[in-house]
Parts: structure tokens; C-alpha cells; sequence
């Protein structure tokens, strides 16, 4: 039986099913943080040499990565906004999920997002993404 994977609603924090929800980021956001952080580069970045220099303190004030969420569609907080989103549908597979992970990779702003968090764990649970167990795999 292949292995399938299921994306779990932030909102009602149940399974979506194939086509009534999706996995999320906020785009809007996305270029907020993208130019805080050029901001916080600039202000650190020594003019003479171009180099790099700041303390351990300052880390904290480095912008949030942006969160990848999942929802039904139904349970969507901001439905239609500037959003990327990848329908459920089509991640419900390991392979698929390094297929979007590739994909994911050639973006820019990746780095400003979560997606790092999003992928550990998926084999555990408890995440956005878990790999369905195989009782659900046989409810399907
Ligand atoms: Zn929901």
C-alpha cells in the first residue's frame, strides 16, 4: 500500500481531505520579512568592506520566518488573500512532498519561510503534515 501523507487544519485541527483544503503562505508577509531582513543585513554590513558583523543578541531581532498553514477551505481565517498555496490534493504523497520541496527550493524566498519545520517530523506527527496512518490509508 503506498504510504500517503495528510495535512492537518490549523482551525478544526482534522485531517483535509483530498480537495477541500490546501497548504499555505502568506505572501504579503512573505515580502515584509524579506525586507526586514535586507534592512537588518544593511544595518550590520560594514560600508568599506562589504563584511557581515553582528552579536549573538542581534540574531533575536533577525525577522520570523513566515509560517506555512494548513486549512479547509472552510476553516481558511483569510480566505483568498495573497497567498501561495498548494492544494492538498496534490501533496498527499512522499514523493510528491520532495517534488514540491524542489520546486519550493528555486524560490527565493524560501529561506523566510518555515518549510524547513514543516518537513521534520512528518514521519512522526503531530505536525502540518503527518504521514497517514495505515488505518486511515484504509478508510480512504
Ligand atoms: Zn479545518
Amino acid at each position: 500500500m503506498a504510504s500517503m501523507l495528510d495535512l492537518i487544519c490549523d482551525g478544526c485541527r482534522k485531517p483535509i481531505a483530498n480537495d477541500d483544503g490546501y497548504l499555505w503562505v502568506d505572501t504579503t508577509e512573505i515580502r515584509r520579512t524579506e525586507e526586514s531582513a535586507r534592512t537588518w543585513e544593511a544595518e550590520r554590513t560594514d560600508e568599506a568592506d562589504g563584511s557581515l558583523s553582528f552579536s549573538g543578541a542581534d540574531i533575536f531581532g533577525y525577522p520570523e520566518k513566515v509560517r506555512w498553514q494548513a486549512h479547509h477551505t472552510r476553516c481558511d481565517p483569510a480566505p483568498g488573500s495573497g497567498a501561495y498555496d498548494i492544494p492538498a490534493a496534490k501533496i498527499r504523497t512522499w514523493e510528491q512532498l520532495l517534488d514540491w520541496t524542489a520546486h519550493l527550493m528555486e524560490k527565493s524566498w524560501l529561506p523566510h519561510t518555515d518549510w524547513d519545520d514543516c518537513l521534520r517530523g512528518v514521519h512522526r506527527g503531530g505536525g502540518r503534515l503527518v504521514a497517514a496512518s495505515e488505518a486511515d490509508a484504509r478508510n480512504s
